[in-house]
C-alpha cells in the first residue's frame, strides 16, 4: 500500500522534471555514496521531494512492514544534572518548577499503556546518576514489567530507557529488570559542533563509550541527532548517517532542532520552518535508505513544526511513534524546546488522534506488540 502523494503539485515543474531524472538512479542503489547522501539531503524541489519520499516508504513496507508501534512516553522528572545549551530543562534553567514523579505514578501511567492497547512505553526524564534514581528506575521498571503480564501481553510491556549517560553497571541492572531498548542521542558527530552545544565537561567521548556500554549491556541501542543546529552542514547529516550505519544502530530518533528561550542558544536563531520541516523528513528518508530494517521514531519535535508532522514523519520513512502519556499536571514543565505539542491534551485525545494519523500515512497500528527493531533481531542472530 503506499500513502497518498504529499508534494507533487497538479503539474510538475521542468525543475522537478529534472531533479527526478538525476536521483531516481541514485534510489535505485542498495549502497550509497557519502555524495550520494549528500544530493539526497538536497533534494529541493516537489518533484524530487516526492520520489524521495515515495521510495523510502516503498522500502519502509518491504524492510520493516505495514505497522506503525506506539511508545507512551512519561516523562518522569526535568531535574537534571546537565546543562546542554539546547535544553529547556537544562541544570541552569531557573524559570522553570521543577518535579519528579512519585514510583506509583510512574508505575501506573505506564501500566495505562497496557491497558490502552500500547505495546510499549518509554521512560525518559532529565539526567541523574545518583543511587537513588538508579534504584529507583530499577524498580520501576521490574514492577512495570510483572504488572503488565496479561493475555494479550503475554511479554509484559516492551520498555525502552532514554535516561541520559550512566554507568555500565547501571545500563546492566536496568537491562537485568526488564528494559529492553535505550535511546541515547548523540545530537551531532560533528565533534567541533557538539563541544558549541554542550559545556566543556560534557565530552562526546563519554556519549560514545555510553553507547558502547548499552550495546554490551545487551540493549538496542537507538541514538539520533538534532536536525538543523545552528552551523551545520548538509555535509554533516551525512556524516551522521553514516555514524549510525556504522555503529550498528538498531533504532533512530531523531528530529528537528526548535529554539528553547530556556536554552543558552537564543541569539542563535533556528533554522525557518519552511526549510527545516522538509530537512527533518529528508533526514528521515536518507536514513532509511541506507539503514534500511531499523525502527525509526516520527518525533514530536516534528509535530511542533507542522499540526500533521509526525504522519509526515511516517510517510517519510518513520515506523515508531511515541504519544505522550506523562500526567498532565507536569507535562508543561518537560519543555525542552518553545512550542511542545499536546502538552495541554488529554492521553485519551492523544490516542484517538494518533491512530487517525497513522491512517492517514497510509499505515496501521501494531497494537499490543512490541515492534523491535528487525535490525536487532538480525544483529543478534548472527545474520548480518
Ligand atoms: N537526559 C536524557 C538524554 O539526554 O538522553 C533524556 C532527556 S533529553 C531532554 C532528550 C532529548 O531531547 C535530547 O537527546 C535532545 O536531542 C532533545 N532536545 C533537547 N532540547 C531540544 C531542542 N531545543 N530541540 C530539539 N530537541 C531537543
Amino acid at each position: 500500500m503506499s500513502a497518498p502523494l504529499q508534494f507533487m503539485p497538479r503539474r510538475t515543474s521542468k525543475a522537478s522534471l529534472e531533479e527526478m531524472a538525476a536521483i531516481t538512479p541514485i534510489l535505485a542503489q542498495l549502497r550509497f555514496s557519502d555524495d550520494d547522501i549528500v544530493r539526497l539531503l538536497s533534494v529541493n524541489t516537489p518533484g524530487g521531494l516526492e520520489a524521495l519520499r515515495q521510495a523510502a516508504y516503498d522500502l519502509t513496507t518491504a524492510e520493516v512492514g505495514n505497522k506503525v508501534f506506539y511508545r507512551g512516553i512519561v516523562e518522569l522528572s526535568n531535574i537534571c544534572v546537565l546543562d546542554c545549551y539546547y535544553c529547556g530543562i537544562r541544570k541552569s534553567n531557573r524559570d522553570i518548577e521543577r518535579y519528579s514523579l512519585t514510583k506509583d505514578e510512574v508505575i501506573e501511567t505506564a501500566l495505562w499503556c497496557a491497558e490502552a492497547g500500547y505495546g510499549s512505553c518509554v521512560l525518559q526524564s532529565g539526567e541523574r546518576r545518583d543511587k537513588r534514581f538508579v534504584d529507583f528506575v530499577e524498580d520501576c521498571v521490574r514492577k512495570i514489567k510483572t504488572r503488565s503480564v496479561s493475555e494479550t501481553l503475554p511479554q509484559g510491556l516492551g520498555i525502552t530507557l532514554s535516561l541520559g549517560e550512566q554507568r555500565l553497571e547501571t545500563y546492566q541492572r536496568w537491562h537485568a529488570a526488564g528494559a529492553t531498548r535505550y535511546l541515547l542521542r548523540i545530537e551531532t558527530t560533528n565533534r567541533e559542533l557538539f563541544r558549541k552545544i554542550h559545556p566543556e565537561k560534557q565530552s562526546i567521548e563519554t556519549r560514545l563509550q555510553a553507547l558502547d556500554d548499552l550495546k554490551s549491556a545487551g540493549f538496542q541501542v537507538g541514538t539520533g541527532v538534532m536536525i538543523g543546529l545552528p552551523g551545520q552542514t548538509l555535509e554533516d547529516l551525512a556524516a551522521d548517517i553514516r555514524f549510525f550505519e556504522g555503529r550498528d544502530i538498531d533504532m533512530i530518533g531523531m528530529g528537528p532542532y526548535l529554539m528553547s528561550q530556556g536554552g543558552a542558544m537564543r541569539t542563535e536563531g533556528m533554522l525557518e520552518k519552511h526549510k527545516l520541516m522538509p530537512l527533518a523528513l529528508k533526514m528521515i528518508a536518507v536514513t532509511r535508505l541506507v539503514l534500511r530494517d531499523v525502527n525509526i521514531a516520527s518525533t514530536t519535535a516534528l509535530q511542533a513544526l507542522e499540526h500533521d508532522g509526525r504522519e509526515r514523519g511516517i510517510s517519510f520513512g518513520a515506523n515508531v511513534t511515541m504519544p505522550n502519556i506523562t500526567p498532565r499536571a507536569v507535562r508543561k514543565n518537560y519543555q525542552l524546546y518553545d512550542n511542545k505539542p499536546c502538552t495541554d491534551e488529554d492521553t485519551e485525545d492523544c490516542r484517538s488522534c494518533l491512530e487517525k494519523r497513522v491512517v492517514s500515512a497510509g499505515r496501521e497500528v501494531g497494537w499490543n506488540e512490541w515492534g523491535d527493531s528487525r535490525h536487532f533481531g538480525r544483529r543478534q542472530s548472527g545474520s548480518i
